[in-house]
């Protein structure tokens, strides 16, 4: 598989890498938002959170706040972010699954909160029925 993140669980590129199970590996970002930002992804090459095996997430998540503790204490922040984007326009850059451990900070330059929309009157529950519609 022509990807990144594969090559890296193959051991053709090199990684910084923090932890490791049968299902998943974690390593820091080559380009961190914050020095200390990791990644957890599966081994296997699923392309979002909708592709990827419940048995496989389970291990992600349970590899991210093993993780997300270790970066927390080792860098002193207060806050961590955990982020996982789906596709091109959510900002997905590489189409290999993976949950983002990103230390913070008050006042650094990682914008959130974001900017907040309303609901008019009944669009809220006409959207409740759309996504229960899909479920
Ligand atoms: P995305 O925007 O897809 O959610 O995030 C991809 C992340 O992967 C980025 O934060 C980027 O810095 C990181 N990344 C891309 N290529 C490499 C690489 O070769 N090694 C490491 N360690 N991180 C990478
Ligand atoms: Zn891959």
């Amino acid at each position: 598989m022509d990807c990144i993140f594969c090559k890296i669980v193959r051991g053709e590129i090199p990684c910084a890498k923090l932890y490791e199970t049968k299902n998943v590996l974690s390593f820091l970002d080559i380009g961190p938002i914050n020095q200390g930002h990791a990644l957890v992804i599966p081994k296997g090459h699923y392309v979002t959170i909708i592709d990827t095996p419940d048995d496989v997430l389970k291990d992600m998540i349970a590899a991210t706040k093993k993780v997300t503790k270790a970066v927390k204490l080792a860098t002193g922040v207060e806050g961590v972010n955990n982020l996982l984007n789906n596709g091109k326009a959510s900002g997905q850059a590489v189409f290999h699954a993976h949950m983002h451990i990103i230390p913070r900070f008050e006042g650094d330059d990682f914008k959130i909160p974001w900017p907040a929309k309303k609901y008019n009157a009944g669009e809220m529950e006409e959207m409740r029925r759309k996504v229960l519609g899909c479920l």
